[in-house]
């Protein structure tokens, strides 16, 4: 079905997914039910930052988490970094958890705790990009704006069999899901295609014998649900060596804080070479010691590259640091220290060996 044929039957799909959301609606602490007062801003724009790359199921305990904790973007505005980024910490892509803290700062400080409504002014706030804006814009405010995830854009794709390949199936994808936005309740509208894609429309094994759209659906139609969205050919990841450092006195651990850019920025975590600043990733240890090699304990997937992990160790009652950027924390409380999940899980490996 050609997208701009559409009028008559985007009513029709466009009512179709209405009515299902009213029933099946999958309640999520972030949400208002359907038809209800629309939600709290602060928890529509933390939950969207959370569940950028990050299943629901995930999301789900941080989200409770921070919003015990932080309960107003302007309490959030006022923690310590270092806190945000310890309570992130198992959530991944670190960069989202300093954007946020920075665009709560923003928002408390220039707009007096008060996020805009409009899709072009969400645009402009720190780590808020055009997904998100829209998403905030429409679930938070009721305004009418296009609204397209991972979820949305393989039912969309499907629907209209859309076999333009990723990403330039994007524009044509977004324009099928312009053509069936309702002009009114185009949040719950966006949060009912956002179920439909994750319970019934799933990558694998659809439902489509429950699917409320399936009399509208070109891919159901052809029998090759499976076949969209299109995507382009897989490129084989590389592998990159790191060697991280494992300093140990008297039941401790020594931690330091990454650089604030880049990868992990900011997070706590173990010293280490920079990840392959030698090509092997065999890196200078911070202090002179007798260190002792364990290769390749964990590996870790990042989105762009893997890392295979090597683990230097080296325990001393007697251990002397002079560096202020370092923290010795209880092993005991390892726990507690907020480390990312590459580092976790050679903490683990290293706390398994010893048993
Ligand atoms: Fe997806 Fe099947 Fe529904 Fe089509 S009929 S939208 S493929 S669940």
């Amino acid at each position: 079905m050609a997208v701009d044929s559409l009028p008559a039957t985007a009513r029709k799909i466009s009512a179709n997914i209405g009515a299902h959301y009213v029933d099946n609606a999958r309640k999520l602490p972030w949400r208002s039910p359907p038809g209800s007062n629309l939600p709290d801003p602060y928890h529509v724009w933390l939950s969207e930052v959370m569940l950028q790359q990050t299943t629901v199921g995930a999301v789900k305990s941080y989200f409770e988490k921070f919003t015990r904790r932080w309960p107003t973007v302007q309490d959030l505005a006022r923690a310590d970094e270092a806190d945000v980024m310890a309570a992130w910490a198992g959530l991944g892509y670190y960069a989202r958890a300093r954007n946020l803290r920075k665009c709560a700062v923003h928002i408390s400080d220039k707009r007096e705790g008060i996020f805009p409504q409009k899709e072009s002014e969400l645009l402009e706030l720190p780590g808020v990009g055009a997904y998100t804006a829209a998403a905030i814009a429409a679930i938070a405010f009721g305004e009418r704006a296009v609204v397209v995830d991972a979820n949305i854009e393989r039912l969309v794709a499907r629907l209209f069999a859309i076999d333009t390949p990723l990403p330039k199936g994007k524009a044509e994808i977004r324009a099928a899901m312009d053509a069936i936005t309702p002009r009114h309740g185009a949040g719950d509208f966006a949060q009912a295609c956002m179920d439909i894609g994750a319970t019934i429309c799933t990558s694998k094994n659809p439902k489509c014998d429950i699917c409320p759209v399936q009399q509208h659906c070109a891919a159901f139609a052809g029998g090759n649900m499976e076949d969209y969205p299109v995507k382009p050919p897989k490129k084989a990841k590389p592998v990159r060596k790191a060697r991280l450092f494992w300093i140990e006195r008297q039941g401790q651990l020594l931690l330091g804080t990454r650089p604030p850019n880049g990868m992990l920025g900011g997070m706590r975590a173990l010293p280490d070479d920079e990840w392959a600043a030698g090509i092997d990733g065999h890196g200078k240890p911070p202090i002179a010691g007798q260190w002792q090699v364990h290769d390749n304990i964990v590996q870790h997937s990042f989105t762009h590259f893997s890392l295979e992990v090597d683990l230097a160790v080296y325990q001393d009652e007697k251990i002397v640091t002079n560096s202020d950027d370092n923290i010795w924390w209880a092993l005991d409380d390892i726990a507690e220290a907020g480390l990312p999940t590459l580092y976790t899980k050679a903490v683990r490996w290293k706390l398994k060996e010893e048993k």
